[in-house]
């Protein structure tokens, strides 16, 4: 079992500020290289991993366009996920299945237009239990879901035992340079890593990066319907087990999200009503907010600061984190572990202009 380092301890390898999910993949990819590693996290109305539904849908947007090596992106995802669920003795992915509803007719004709092999069978206009879908709908193949609460908490709960995690906010005027580290309350620190994500607008490092901001609003809901697929039809609904599901996402580009708001979920109810064949009793059981942020070529940001060594950051996950956060993750931890060269199209270094020139 690799070694965790405990805040008491006088040296730290690598201390880790926040815990979402690029915070939790990367202090779990630095404990597995033998690090000595510290987390510390302070829960926030702006936490996207807190909001996030944890659904991987390969085919989005209105043409239903896969990404770039979807295939093979989709599914190093998921069994890195499985593995680290396998590690942590818990079933953090499920396979799920995944109905389009397309929203008009320019949408429906778009949709027959292109073809991919994880598209599936085309239904005409018949309703899907209780969402009409007057444009016609068809299956998505390979989705699937990760349990991110599970995740989080799994891992705040061993480090927590370990004594690796901190909940309090981190205090950036308390580090001080010291050349190839840094002295943070007594500790030697050998680099501290900012996965602060909306946050980082405050960092006093970190702020100047063009990392822009997309607030997002979801809810838990009670409903009556019994659905096995997730639904994407403008809105996700995706079934969480006993008639409760997830109901997201507003988007709000060029905003933080603040916290919960009235407008955010009444924009969510609204849509989920407007494709209700006959009302349906909806409880609301949970409302959460939280905020994307990707800078404008759309890639994570990682790395070190080019003068300062031990200052990292790891950010820039977007609207598909979970996508995106292992590679990410592993490719940042074998930097920092053994200086292995960040791919280009992640470095900090592209943004070099944007960054303290100390
Ligand atoms: C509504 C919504 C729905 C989404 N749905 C999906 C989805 O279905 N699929 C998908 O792939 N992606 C989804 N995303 C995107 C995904 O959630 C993000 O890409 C990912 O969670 C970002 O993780 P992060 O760790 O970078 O940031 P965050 O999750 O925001 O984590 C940052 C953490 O750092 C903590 N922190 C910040 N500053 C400090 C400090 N100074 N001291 C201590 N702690 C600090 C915060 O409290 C927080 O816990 C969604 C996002 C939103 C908002």
């Amino acid at each position: 079992m690799p070694s965790i380092a405990r805040p008491t301890a006088p040296v730290i390898d690598t201390l880790v500020v926040g815990q979402g999910l690029a915070g939790s993949l990367l202090a779990w990819e630095l404990e597995q290289a033998g690090q000595r590693v510290a987390v510390i996290d302070a829960p926030s109305r702006g936490a996207a991993s807190r909001a996030a539904g944890g659904l991987m849908n390969p085919l989005t947007g209105p043409r239903l366009a896969p990404l770039p090596n979807l295939q093979t992106r989709c599914e190093q995802a998921r069994a890195y996920y499985a593995r680290l669920g396998t590690r942590l003795g818990r079933a953090l992915v499920e396979p799920t299945p995944i109905r389009r509803l397309c929203r008009d007719a320019t949408e429906r004709d778009r949709a027959r237009e292109t073809h991919h092999p994880w598209r599936g069978a085309w239904q005409n206009d018949a309703p899907h239990h209780q969402l009409s879908a007057p444009f016609g709908s068809l299956d998505i193949h390979h989705g699937w879901r990760l349990n991110l609460t599970d995740l989080l908490a799994t891992l705040a709960g061993r480090w927590s035992i370990a004594n690796a995690i901190t909940t309090a906010p981190f205090d950036w005027t308390a580090v001080h340079s010291r050349g190839q580290s840094a002295r943070w309350q007594g500790h030697t620190v050998g680099c501290v890593v900012s996965c602060e994500g909306a946050a980082v607008a405050q960092n006093p490092y970190w702020r100047a990066l063009p990392l822009q901001a997309d607030g997002g609003e979801s809810l838990v809901l009670k409903l009556p319907i019994d659905l096995i697929e997730a639904v994407s039809a403008g809105f996700t609904l995706l079934p969480l087990g006993e008639q409760r599901y997830w109901l997201g996402a507003t988007h709000s580009p060029g905003h933080a999200a603040s916290g919960p708001t009235v407008a955010g979920r009444n924009a969510l109810l609204s849509a989920l009503a407007a494709r209700l064949s006959a009302p349906l009793s909806i409880e609301v059981l949970g409302h959460f907010a939280g905020t994307r942020m990707a800078p404008p070529d759309r890639e994570p940001v990682l790395g070190r600061h080019p003068k300062q060594s031990w200052l990292a950051i790891f950010n820039g996950l977007g609207s598909r984190g979970i996508l995106r956060a292992p590679d990410s993750a592993i490719q940042l931890s074998q930097h920092l572990v053994n200086d292995t060269p960040l791919p280009p199209a992640l470095d900090l270094l592209r943004y070099a202009a944007h960054l303290p020139s100390f």
